[in-house]
Protein backbone atom coordinates (compact mmCIF):
# COMPACT_ATOMS: atom_id res chain seq x y z
CA UNK A 1 0.00 0.00 0.00
CA UNK A 2 3.09 2.19 0.95
CA UNK A 3 4.56 1.29 -2.35
CA UNK A 4 1.67 2.53 -4.26
CA UNK A 5 1.31 6.00 -2.22
CA UNK A 6 4.79 6.63 -3.02
CA UNK A 7 4.14 5.60 -7.08
CA UNK A 8 0.92 8.15 -6.95
CA UNK A 9 2.89 10.61 -5.49
CA UNK A 10 5.72 10.40 -7.48
CA UNK A 11 3.24 10.13 -10.81
CA UNK A 12 1.07 13.28 -9.70
CA UNK A 13 4.57 15.36 -8.62
CA UNK A 14 6.32 13.84 -12.04
CA UNK A 15 2.87 15.61 -14.01
CA UNK A 16 2.41 18.55 -11.69
CA UNK A 17 6.56 19.60 -13.17
CA UNK A 18 4.89 18.76 -16.52
CA UNK A 19 2.00 20.60 -16.24
CA UNK A 20 3.98 23.94 -15.01
CA UNK A 21 6.27 23.59 -18.10
CA UNK A 22 3.00 23.77 -20.38
CA UNK A 23 1.68 26.40 -18.41
CA UNK A 24 5.15 28.45 -18.22
CA UNK A 25 5.40 27.61 -22.15
CA UNK A 26 2.06 29.00 -23.09
CA UNK A 27 2.90 32.34 -20.69
CA UNK A 28 5.88 32.72 -22.42
CA UNK A 29 4.80 32.21 -26.28
CA UNK A 30 1.39 34.58 -25.33
CA UNK A 31 3.44 37.12 -24.81
CA UNK A 32 6.04 36.77 -27.57
CA UNK A 33 3.48 36.60 -30.18
CA UNK A 34 1.54 39.48 -28.74
CA UNK A 35 0.73 42.91 -30.34
CA UNK A 36 3.24 44.72 -28.18
CA UNK A 37 6.25 42.40 -29.80
CA UNK A 38 4.76 42.89 -33.14
CA UNK A 39 6.66 40.15 -34.63
CA UNK A 40 9.73 40.25 -33.31
CA UNK A 41 10.90 42.46 -36.10
CA UNK A 42 12.12 45.67 -36.92
CA UNK A 43 9.01 47.77 -36.97
CA UNK A 44 8.25 50.35 -33.32
CA UNK A 45 10.02 48.43 -31.22
CA UNK A 46 9.11 44.68 -31.46
CA UNK A 47 12.46 42.83 -31.16
CA UNK A 48 13.52 45.22 -28.35
CA UNK A 49 10.30 44.56 -25.99
CA UNK A 50 10.91 40.49 -26.72
CA UNK A 51 14.47 41.04 -26.07
CA UNK A 52 13.67 43.06 -22.60
CA UNK A 53 11.03 40.53 -21.75
CA UNK A 54 13.78 37.72 -22.09
CA UNK A 55 16.19 39.23 -20.19
CA UNK A 56 13.89 40.10 -17.24
CA UNK A 57 13.16 36.04 -17.20
CA UNK A 58 16.71 35.99 -16.85
CA UNK A 59 17.29 38.89 -14.31
CA UNK A 60 14.14 36.89 -12.48
CA UNK A 61 16.13 33.77 -12.13
CA UNK A 62 19.51 35.56 -11.09
CA UNK A 63 20.86 33.86 -14.08
CA UNK A 64 24.67 35.26 -14.69
CA UNK A 65 25.42 37.16 -17.92
CA UNK A 66 27.22 35.91 -20.41
CA UNK A 67 28.93 38.83 -21.94
CA UNK A 68 30.50 40.51 -19.04
CA UNK A 69 28.23 42.14 -16.49
CA UNK A 70 25.89 42.35 -19.65
CA UNK A 71 23.20 39.73 -20.75
CA UNK A 72 23.46 41.21 -24.59
CA UNK A 73 25.22 41.64 -27.31
CA UNK A 74 24.66 44.15 -29.91
CA UNK A 75 25.40 43.79 -33.98
CA UNK A 76 24.04 45.51 -37.20
CA UNK A 77 22.71 44.77 -40.24
CA UNK A 78 20.25 46.16 -42.97
CA UNK A 79 16.76 45.46 -43.08
CA UNK A 80 14.15 46.65 -45.05
CA UNK A 81 10.68 47.44 -43.59
CA UNK A 82 6.87 48.62 -43.92
CA UNK A 83 6.00 49.89 -41.32
CA UNK A 84 3.28 52.75 -42.46
CA UNK A 85 1.26 51.53 -45.54
CA UNK A 86 0.83 48.44 -46.94
CA UNK A 87 -2.35 48.33 -49.50
CA UNK A 88 -3.15 46.92 -52.50
CA UNK A 89 -6.24 46.51 -55.07
CA UNK A 90 -6.78 44.57 -57.19
CA UNK A 91 -9.58 44.69 -60.04
CA UNK A 92 -11.13 47.45 -57.90
CA UNK A 93 -11.35 45.02 -54.33
CA UNK A 94 -8.93 46.02 -51.79
CA UNK A 95 -7.28 42.96 -50.17
CA UNK A 96 -6.08 42.12 -46.96
CA UNK A 97 -2.78 42.23 -46.04
CA UNK A 98 -1.00 38.86 -44.62
CA UNK A 99 -4.47 37.21 -46.27
CA UNK A 100 -5.00 37.77 -49.71
CA UNK A 101 -1.53 39.07 -50.56
CA UNK A 102 2.42 40.16 -48.90
CA UNK A 103 4.50 42.44 -50.19
CA UNK A 104 8.23 41.56 -51.41
CA UNK A 105 10.02 41.66 -48.63
CA UNK A 106 12.67 43.99 -50.23
CA UNK A 107 10.12 45.84 -52.52
CA UNK A 108 10.59 49.70 -52.72
CA UNK A 109 7.76 52.53 -51.96
CA UNK A 110 5.07 52.47 -54.70
CA UNK A 111 2.01 54.36 -54.81
CA UNK A 112 -0.59 54.71 -57.86
CA UNK A 113 -2.57 52.84 -60.07
CA UNK A 114 -1.16 50.26 -62.52
CA UNK A 115 -2.15 47.97 -65.42
CA UNK A 116 -1.07 44.61 -66.01
CA UNK A 117 0.40 42.25 -68.24
CA UNK A 118 0.42 38.48 -67.96
CA UNK A 119 3.28 36.73 -68.40
CA UNK A 120 2.41 32.85 -68.03
CA UNK A 121 -0.96 32.18 -66.01
CA UNK A 122 0.95 33.19 -62.31
CA UNK A 123 3.08 35.93 -63.33
CA UNK A 124 2.20 39.53 -64.40
CA UNK A 125 4.24 42.84 -64.82
CA UNK A 126 2.80 46.01 -65.44
CA UNK A 127 2.99 46.79 -69.10
CA UNK A 128 4.78 50.54 -69.55
CA UNK A 129 7.37 51.72 -67.64
CA UNK A 130 9.98 50.57 -66.02
CA UNK A 131 8.31 47.30 -65.21
CA UNK A 132 8.61 47.66 -61.10
CA UNK A 133 5.74 46.66 -60.45
CA UNK A 134 5.28 42.51 -60.25
CA UNK A 135 2.33 40.34 -59.24
CA UNK A 136 2.67 36.25 -58.96
CA UNK A 137 -0.23 33.70 -57.73
CA UNK A 138 1.27 31.16 -54.76
CA UNK A 139 -0.19 28.25 -53.41
CA UNK A 140 0.99 29.51 -49.73
CA UNK A 141 1.84 32.75 -48.68
CA UNK A 142 5.54 32.65 -47.08
CA UNK A 143 6.83 35.67 -46.04
CA UNK A 144 10.52 36.40 -44.82
CA UNK A 145 13.31 38.98 -43.98
CA UNK A 146 14.29 41.80 -46.43
CA UNK A 147 17.48 42.57 -45.97
CA UNK A 148 18.20 45.19 -49.38
CA UNK A 149 16.21 47.57 -51.16
CA UNK A 150 14.98 46.64 -54.45
CA UNK A 151 14.07 49.17 -57.33
CA UNK A 152 10.61 47.48 -57.70
CA UNK A 153 7.50 46.71 -55.88
CA UNK A 154 6.46 42.98 -56.35
CA UNK A 155 3.20 41.12 -54.69
CA UNK A 156 2.49 37.54 -53.81
CA UNK A 157 -1.39 36.67 -54.07
CA UNK A 158 -2.91 33.35 -52.18
CA UNK A 159 -4.36 31.54 -55.73
CA UNK A 160 -7.26 30.13 -53.57
CA UNK A 161 -8.45 33.66 -52.64
CA UNK A 162 -8.32 35.67 -55.93
CA UNK A 163 -9.28 33.64 -58.55
CA UNK A 164 -9.46 36.54 -61.34
CA UNK A 165 -7.19 37.37 -63.60
CA UNK A 166 -5.73 40.55 -62.44
CA UNK A 167 -5.56 43.61 -64.63
CA UNK A 168 -5.61 46.95 -62.66
CA UNK A 169 -4.13 47.44 -59.53
CA UNK A 170 -4.15 50.25 -56.52
CA UNK A 171 -0.43 50.17 -54.86
CA UNK A 172 0.33 52.39 -51.91
CA UNK A 173 3.01 50.86 -50.41
CA UNK A 174 5.82 52.75 -48.03
CA UNK A 175 9.33 50.69 -47.69
CA UNK A 176 11.77 52.37 -44.76
CA UNK A 177 15.53 50.76 -45.26
CA UNK A 178 17.79 51.00 -41.93
CA UNK A 179 21.06 50.03 -43.24
CA UNK A 180 22.34 49.49 -39.59
CA UNK A 181 19.88 47.74 -37.66
CA UNK A 182 20.77 46.92 -34.21
CA UNK A 183 19.65 43.73 -33.12
CA UNK A 184 20.89 42.14 -29.96
CA UNK A 185 21.99 38.36 -28.79
CA UNK A 186 20.74 37.24 -25.51
CA UNK A 187 23.38 34.99 -23.51
CA UNK A 188 23.23 33.87 -20.02
CA UNK A 189 24.48 30.49 -17.81
CA UNK A 190 24.57 28.45 -14.96
CA UNK A 191 27.91 27.34 -13.32
CA UNK A 192 28.30 23.79 -13.16
CA UNK A 193 29.10 21.39 -10.44
CA UNK A 194 31.98 19.53 -11.46
CA UNK A 195 35.13 20.67 -12.30
CA UNK A 196 35.11 20.56 -15.34
CA UNK A 197 35.72 24.29 -17.92
CA UNK A 198 33.81 22.81 -20.44
CA UNK A 199 30.17 23.55 -20.96
CA UNK A 200 26.54 22.70 -22.25
CA UNK A 201 24.76 24.95 -25.06
CA UNK A 202 21.17 25.66 -25.32
CA UNK A 203 20.11 27.96 -28.29
CA UNK A 204 17.22 29.38 -30.43
CA UNK A 205 16.41 32.28 -32.01
CA UNK A 206 14.02 34.82 -30.32
CA UNK A 207 13.13 37.12 -33.61
CA UNK A 208 10.73 36.27 -36.31
CA UNK A 209 9.54 38.70 -39.39
CA UNK A 210 7.64 41.85 -38.06
CA UNK A 211 5.11 43.56 -39.57
CA UNK A 212 3.89 44.26 -42.81
CA UNK A 213 2.64 47.47 -42.62
CA UNK A 214 -0.02 49.16 -39.72
CA UNK A 215 -1.73 46.75 -38.96
CA UNK A 216 -0.28 42.90 -40.12
CA UNK A 217 2.25 41.42 -37.94
CA UNK A 218 3.78 37.59 -38.07
CA UNK A 219 3.21 36.40 -34.76
CA UNK A 220 5.94 33.41 -35.06
CA UNK A 221 4.22 30.86 -32.64
CA UNK A 222 5.97 27.94 -33.37
CA UNK A 223 8.92 29.96 -35.02
CA UNK A 224 9.98 30.28 -32.65
CA UNK A 225 8.21 31.85 -29.36
CA UNK A 226 7.98 27.87 -28.71
CA UNK A 227 12.13 27.39 -28.83
CA UNK A 228 12.55 30.09 -26.55
CA UNK A 229 9.92 29.09 -24.20
CA UNK A 230 11.62 25.78 -24.53
CA UNK A 231 15.23 27.68 -23.48
CA UNK A 232 13.66 29.34 -20.53
CA UNK A 233 11.85 26.19 -19.23
CA UNK A 234 15.42 24.47 -19.59
CA UNK A 235 16.96 27.95 -17.53
CA UNK A 236 13.81 27.10 -14.70
CA UNK A 237 15.15 23.19 -14.70
CA UNK A 238 18.57 23.62 -14.31
CA UNK A 239 18.12 26.74 -11.41
CA UNK A 240 16.37 24.28 -9.31
CA UNK A 241 18.43 21.29 -10.79
CA UNK A 242 22.14 22.46 -10.32
CA UNK A 243 23.86 20.88 -13.82
CA UNK A 244 27.69 19.39 -13.73
CA UNK A 245 28.53 21.22 -16.68
CA UNK A 246 28.16 25.16 -16.50
CA UNK A 247 25.34 25.22 -19.09
CA UNK A 248 24.59 28.15 -21.29
CA UNK A 249 21.82 30.07 -22.70
CA UNK A 250 21.68 31.16 -26.09
CA UNK A 251 18.91 33.45 -27.89
CA UNK A 252 19.53 34.93 -30.99
CA UNK A 253 18.36 37.94 -33.19
CA UNK A 254 18.67 37.92 -36.73
CA UNK A 255 18.56 34.76 -37.28
CA UNK A 256 14.64 35.11 -40.11
CA UNK A 257 17.03 37.65 -41.73
CA UNK A 258 20.15 35.16 -43.00
CA UNK A 259 21.22 33.67 -39.18
CA UNK A 260 23.20 36.69 -38.52
CA UNK A 261 22.91 36.58 -35.25
CA UNK A 262 24.57 33.13 -34.39
CA UNK A 263 27.21 34.24 -37.21
CA UNK A 264 28.06 37.13 -35.40
CA UNK A 265 28.18 35.33 -31.79
CA UNK A 266 30.57 32.44 -33.23
CA UNK A 267 32.87 35.04 -34.79
CA UNK A 268 32.94 37.54 -31.44
CA UNK A 269 34.58 34.63 -29.68
CA UNK A 270 32.56 35.58 -26.66
CA UNK A 271 32.29 32.11 -26.26
CA UNK A 272 35.22 29.30 -26.06
CA UNK A 273 34.03 27.25 -29.08
CA UNK A 274 36.77 24.36 -27.95
CA UNK A 275 34.89 24.49 -24.52
CA UNK A 276 31.38 23.72 -25.65
CA UNK A 277 30.88 19.91 -24.92
CA UNK A 278 27.50 20.01 -27.09
CA UNK A 279 25.08 22.83 -28.36
CA UNK A 280 21.61 21.56 -28.87
CA UNK A 281 19.56 24.54 -31.23
CA UNK A 282 16.06 24.90 -30.55
CA UNK A 283 13.23 25.80 -33.71
CA UNK A 284 9.98 25.04 -34.25
CA UNK A 285 9.50 23.16 -31.03
CA UNK A 286 5.60 23.29 -31.26
CA UNK A 287 4.44 20.35 -32.67
CA UNK A 288 5.64 16.87 -32.59
CA UNK A 289 2.78 13.98 -33.06
CA UNK A 290 5.33 12.65 -35.93
CA UNK A 291 8.21 12.95 -33.82
CA UNK A 292 11.26 15.29 -34.03
CA UNK A 293 14.34 15.82 -36.61
CA UNK A 294 17.61 15.97 -35.93
CA UNK A 295 19.85 18.04 -37.85
CA UNK A 296 23.74 16.98 -37.97
CA UNK A 297 22.13 13.14 -36.60
CA UNK A 298 23.54 11.38 -39.15
CA UNK A 299 26.77 13.64 -38.28
CA UNK A 300 27.33 12.80 -34.68
CA UNK A 301 25.81 8.90 -34.90
CA UNK A 302 27.10 7.91 -31.13
CA UNK A 303 24.97 10.84 -29.85
CA UNK A 304 21.79 10.64 -31.67
CA UNK A 305 22.22 6.47 -30.67
CA UNK A 306 22.21 7.63 -27.18
CA UNK A 307 19.43 9.82 -27.69
CA UNK A 308 17.23 7.04 -29.80
CA UNK A 309 18.22 4.81 -26.83
CA UNK A 310 16.53 7.16 -23.83
CA UNK A 311 13.35 7.66 -26.39
CA UNK A 312 13.10 3.96 -27.02
CA UNK A 313 13.51 3.39 -22.92
CA UNK A 314 11.15 5.49 -22.00
CA UNK A 315 8.72 5.66 -25.04
CA UNK A 316 8.44 9.45 -25.84
CA UNK A 317 8.10 10.20 -29.44
CA UNK A 318 6.33 8.56 -31.95
CA UNK A 319 9.86 8.77 -34.29
CA UNK A 320 13.40 10.48 -33.67
CA UNK A 321 15.10 11.28 -37.60
CA UNK A 322 18.36 12.40 -38.76
CA UNK A 323 19.81 14.02 -40.90
CA UNK A 324 23.15 15.44 -42.13
CA UNK A 325 24.20 19.27 -41.98
CA UNK A 326 21.99 22.04 -43.27
CA UNK A 327 22.32 25.74 -43.23
CA UNK A 328 18.41 26.18 -41.87
CA UNK A 329 18.67 27.28 -38.47
CA UNK A 330 21.34 29.28 -35.92
CA UNK A 331 23.36 25.52 -34.97
CA UNK A 332 24.99 26.27 -38.72
CA UNK A 333 27.62 28.50 -37.62
CA UNK A 334 29.01 26.39 -35.09
CA UNK A 335 28.74 23.36 -36.74
CA UNK A 336 31.02 24.98 -39.61
CA UNK A 337 33.84 25.82 -36.74
CA UNK A 338 33.41 22.34 -35.63
CA UNK A 339 31.10 22.45 -32.51
CA UNK A 340 29.55 19.05 -31.96
CA UNK A 341 25.39 20.00 -31.82
CA UNK A 342 22.29 18.68 -32.88
CA UNK A 343 19.34 21.33 -34.25
CA UNK A 344 16.04 19.54 -33.03
CA UNK A 345 12.75 20.80 -34.53
CA UNK A 346 9.33 18.63 -33.95
CA UNK A 347 7.60 17.50 -36.79
CA UNK A 348 3.52 17.37 -37.86
CA UNK A 349 0.50 19.27 -36.87
CA UNK A 350 0.32 22.81 -37.65
CA UNK A 351 1.35 23.83 -41.13
CA UNK A 352 1.43 27.67 -40.30
CA UNK A 353 4.95 28.62 -41.70
CA UNK A 354 6.52 32.49 -41.70
CA UNK A 355 2.56 33.03 -42.25
CA UNK A 356 -0.37 34.84 -40.12
CA UNK A 357 -1.41 31.84 -39.18
CA UNK A 358 1.52 30.85 -36.86
CA UNK A 359 -0.32 32.19 -33.74
CA UNK A 360 -0.43 30.72 -29.85
CA UNK A 361 -3.95 29.68 -29.88
CA UNK A 362 -3.74 26.74 -32.34
CA UNK A 363 0.17 26.00 -31.53
CA UNK A 364 -0.70 22.64 -29.66
CA UNK A 365 2.90 22.03 -27.81
CA UNK A 366 1.93 18.13 -28.19
CA UNK A 367 5.35 16.90 -27.61
CA UNK A 368 6.72 19.18 -26.06
CA UNK A 369 6.96 17.93 -22.03
CA UNK A 370 8.71 14.33 -24.06
CA UNK A 371 11.05 16.37 -26.26
CA UNK A 372 11.84 18.35 -22.52
CA UNK A 373 12.36 15.40 -20.78
CA UNK A 374 14.31 13.84 -23.55
CA UNK A 375 16.56 16.51 -23.84
CA UNK A 376 17.09 16.68 -20.21
CA UNK A 377 18.00 12.77 -19.87
CA UNK A 378 20.35 13.39 -23.11
CA UNK A 379 22.15 16.01 -21.50
CA UNK A 380 22.48 14.32 -17.96
CA UNK A 381 24.44 11.50 -19.77
CA UNK A 382 27.72 14.23 -20.78
ZN1 LIG B 1 12.97 29.67 -36.91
Amino acid sequence: MRQAFIYLFVFLFVNQACAQDTLYARQVIKYLTSESCLGRGYVKKGLQTAEAYICHELKQNKLQPLFGKSFTQSFFHPVNTFPKACELSVNGKKLVPGLDFIVDPSSCSMTGTFKLQSIDSTHFIQVEGSKNISLSFKDKLTYSVGRKESNFCGFELDRARFKEMPKDLVVNVQNKFIPHFKSKNIGAFIAGTGSSDSCIVFSAHYDHLGAMGKRTFFPGANDNASGVSFVLNLMNYYVTHPPKYKTVFLLFAGEEAGLLGSQFFVESKALDLKKIKFLINLDLLGTGSDGIMVVNGALYEKEFKRLHGINATQNLLKEIKKRGKAANSDHYWFSEAGVPCFFIYTMGGIKAYHDVFDIAKTLPLTKYVDVFKLLVDFTAGF
